[in-house]
């Protein structure tokens, strides 16, 4: 009885071991991680990667050598820039389900201009003024997921010069998102967290990090003396990502991260490649120089995980939030098309069409870069149909030269927008934030009037970086079509719990190691 007993759980020991290792096939789940490196490097196009790989000896070298490099990997969404790629990281959801429309958008609610993170119920801790909070992301991230399902458990860091960037990948639950104070050069965060900030984010501080880049030099810059100078100077110079990674390695050993039971995550976003970028483009020689620093600073922050948590339990993963377009003036210059329209044109052009046709009033209530925010009250009291209203309004815009497409509320609500373009649109409108008229220049053509931005639904502000790396990746190049909102759902099935709430994108299941 005894032995057959015995006999018989050695055999379902055996059998559960088989039964292991069959589903462990079957299912691919790959190893957990006990950290999960979360990392966005602000407009970084994907072709940095190709372009500077010879300069790369570091950290991009490792990722590249060692990660699943996806090299078709792109946002699905318009407009494209910072708050919006930074909320589909983690949350794998698109603005038309996030909320998170824009880096500012008009509240109509409100009666004013708002940012994705602005929240007057909070301040800043660390400085003086209004804080930032994740209450406007409608949505839920991997972070919050891990949370829910760890009981508290687990740890969620994000850490960026830009609140929006720190506080949008790191969720609702987060511990703690901190981000850099261009007035008192600290890093800060705000009372949606906690009351005050944590003593190691005090001492940090204390240290005066940002003073000792007065006077420093970079390729022909030379940093201010003055630290009133000096602050604001920082972010659009190698200088702001020294300090982000400074501070993310304080972040990892005071908290601990990695060395418990259940995972953490550590949202890292190094804003200064975008600050630089906005100033000089693409194909300038400090964006190289900006590129071959975020390899050094991304092999340091590794070594730095290694020595505390093991880069083999490690997961990283690296992209961005979203590229940027050639200076107008360079592809002039090299045959290509380009320009720059300001801004007003399009808000004097709506005016002057509902005035001609309507009579004189304030039609427009707010307009940036395109987006037009129109006096529903007004068009109401005069009982005019919004929908025909729209219509006058989007032919004096299409009227513009190098106007590309104009799309109209009443157009995006019915949900008639189709190919890659119109696509990209819808996804990026949640209608009770998004403006009543979308205008989107040629390719190439830009509203900003000087330097060069991002915004576009075309490919060179739309294709980014994607790199999983470390626990249970299998290494390799795949060329398949992916979108920044796969990120979500894959962590998620990596750790095993829930795909947050909004994610709309698909596992990747080529790059788990059985
Ligand atoms: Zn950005």
């Amino acid at each position: 009885m005894l032995r057959s007993y015995t006999r018989s759980v050695a055999m379902s020991k055996k059998l559960l071991l088989a039964l292991l290792a069959v589903t462990a096939l079957a299912t691919a789940a790959p190893r957990k991680p006990k950290l999960v490196l979360a990392i966005v490097v602000d407009q970084f196009r994907y072709d940095y990667l190709t372009r500077f790989r010879g300069d790369y000896v570091s950290g991009l070298d490792t990722l590249l050598k060692m990660g699943a490099v996806f090299t078709s990997a792109s946002l699905e969404h318009f407009p494209t820039v910072t708050a919006l790629g930074h909320s589909a990281f983690l949350t794998g959801a698109t603005p038309s389900e996030s909320g998170i429309v824009g880096n500012e958008w008009y509240a109509r609610e409100e009666h004013r201009t708002v940012t994705s993170v602005s929240d007057p119920q909070t301040t800043l801790l660390g400085a003086e003024g209004e804080g930032s909070s994740p209450h406007r992301l409608l949505v839920d991230t991997v972070g919050d997921e891990l949370k829910i399902a760890n009981g508290q458990k687990t740890r969620i860091i994000g850490i960026s010069l830009k609140d929006r960037a720190a506080i949008l990948p790191a969720g609702h639950m987060a511990n703690g998102a901190y981000w850099f104070d261009n007035d008192s050069g600290r890093f800060v965060s705000s009372t949606y967290y906690f009351e005050e900030l944590p003593s190691w984010v005090k001492d940090f501080n204390q240290s005066r990090p940002a003073d000792k880049f007065a006077g420093a030099t970079w390729l022909t810059r030379t940093m201010p003396a003055d630290p009133k100078q000096l602050y604001p100077a920082l972010a659009a110079s190698p200088f702001g990502n020294e300090l982000i990674e400074a501070f993310a390695e304080r972040a990892l050993q005071a908290e601990q991260l990695g060395t418990r039971e259940f995972p953490d995550i550590l949202a890292i976003s190094f804003s200064s490649n975008d600050y630089v970028g906005h100033q000089v483009g693409p194909d300038a020689p400090e964006v190289r120089e900006m590129s071959v620093r975020t390899d050094k600073l991304l092999g340091q922050l590794f070594q730095a995980v290694d020595r505390q948590v093991g880069l083999a339990n490690v997961l990283v993963v690296l992209t961005a939030d979203h590229g940027v377009a050639p200076v107008p003036e360079v592809n002039m210059g090299r045959k290509m098309p380009g320009g720059r329209i300001p801004s007003a044109t399009f808000t004097n052009a709506v005016e002057r069409a509902l005035n001609n046709r309507y009579g004189e009033d304030m039609w427009v209530l707010s307009s940036a870069e395109g987006n037009l925010y129109l006096d529903q009250s007004l068009i109401a009291e005069k009982k005019l149909d919004p929908a025909e209203v729209e219509q006058v309004a989007a032919r004096a815009l299409m009227a513009v030269p190098h106007v590309f497409r104009v799309y109209t509320r009443q157009q995006l609500l019915a949900g008639n927008a189709f190919d890659p373009v119109g696509h990209r649109v819808l996804n990026g409108f949640y209608a009770r934030r998004s403006a009543d008229l979308e205008v989107l220049l040629e390719p190439f053509w830009l509203f900003s009037e000087n330097g060069t931005s991002h915004g576009t639904p075309f490919g060179y502000d739309t294709h980014i970086p994607l790199i999983f790396m470390g626990a249970g990746i299998r290494a390799g190049v795949y060329t398949r079509p992916v979108a920044l909102n796969d990120v979500a759902p894959t962590l998620a099935a990596i750790l095993e719990i829930e795909p947050p709430a909004g994610s709309v994108g698909r596992v990747l299941p080529e790059i788990f190691n059985p």
